[in-house]
């Protein structure tokens, strides 16, 4: 029994907005992640939101957005950093068959839900992967500048981001990020981080339901960065540390 149903009009209305198309049965693809997703948060916390219209618009259309940036970069390859209960990146992956997506999350339980979500919808486009961003970025056995894009959404401030996602992207790929108010805040407090991973503001924009960030590195990561383990989240560059403070 489907609990989400089928979109509400507002989602349609936001998808038309930046005029982006879904095929035949995309919806209701949706629709399965939502309803396992709403399953799955009954046994562990995977979302707050747990009303269908706004699960609609703020996990599924709020992932969307990202579509026609994807498409205009022409990104064949991407990832999904701190995926979580997989958002931005299912939905990606269904509304764009033609993109590989990997979806990374440090945690397990959220990585075994995702890999149910892929099986069940059969997205053949999508891959999971437990692992911290920090591991993937490794030199060895890694996949470092590997991609032609990170996306993500909610996983720490820009500056954190810029320096876990930055080395994941090839010379002149992009970090897509979704964000929300404080944008612009967080792209000036970034500017440390800009010029340590030789990231270069492209544009933001604002979408029906947020503001997309997007960054184009320019030259490859010295390796440096990232840091060793979690320092992205606890020491962001050009932060002052609490002790400095
Ligand atoms: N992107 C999802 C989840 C956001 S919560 C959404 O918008 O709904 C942040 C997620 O990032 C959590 O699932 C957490 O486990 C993951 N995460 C945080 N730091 C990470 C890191 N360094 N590497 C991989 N995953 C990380």
């Amino acid at each position: 029994m489907s609990r989400v149903g089928t979109p509400p009009q507002a989602f349609f209305d936001m998808l038309a907005a930046q005029h982006i198309e879904l095929e035949p049965g995309d919806a209701e693809r949706l629709g399965t992640h939502l309803d396992m997703l709403l399953d799955a948060n009954e046994r562990f916390n995977l979302t707050a939101i747990r009303e269908p219209a706004e699960a609609w618009v703020r996990h599924a259309a709020d992932s969307l957005s990202l579509v026609p940036f994807v498409a205009e970069a022409g990104a064949a390859c991407i990832v999904d950093v701190g995926t979580g209960g997989g958002f931005p990146g299912i939905p990606l992956a269904i509304a764009m068959p033609h993109v590989q997506v990997m979806l990374v999350d440090s945690v397990g339980k959220k990585v075994r839900f995702l890999q149910e979500v892929v099986d069940a919808l059969g997205l053949t486009n999508a891959t999971v992967r437990q692992a911290r961003a920090e591991e993937v970025a490794e030199y060895k056995g890694g996949l470092r500048e590997s991609f032609d894009a990170v996306v993500c959404r909610a996983v720490g401030n820009l500056a954190t981001l810029i320096e876990l996602s930055l080395p994941l992207v090839k010379v002149d790929g992009l970090l897509l990020a979704i964000k929300g108010e404080k944008a612009q805040e967080e792209i000036v407090a970034a500017e440390r981080a800009l010029h340590e991973l030789r990231g270069e503001l492209v544009t933001t924009e604002r979408t029906p339901t947020g503001t997309i960030v997007a960054i184009r590195k320019t030259a490859k990561t010295v390796r440096l960065y990232p840091r060793e383990q979690g320092l992205a989240a606890r020491k962001p560059l050009g932060f002052k540390s609490e002790e400095e403070a």
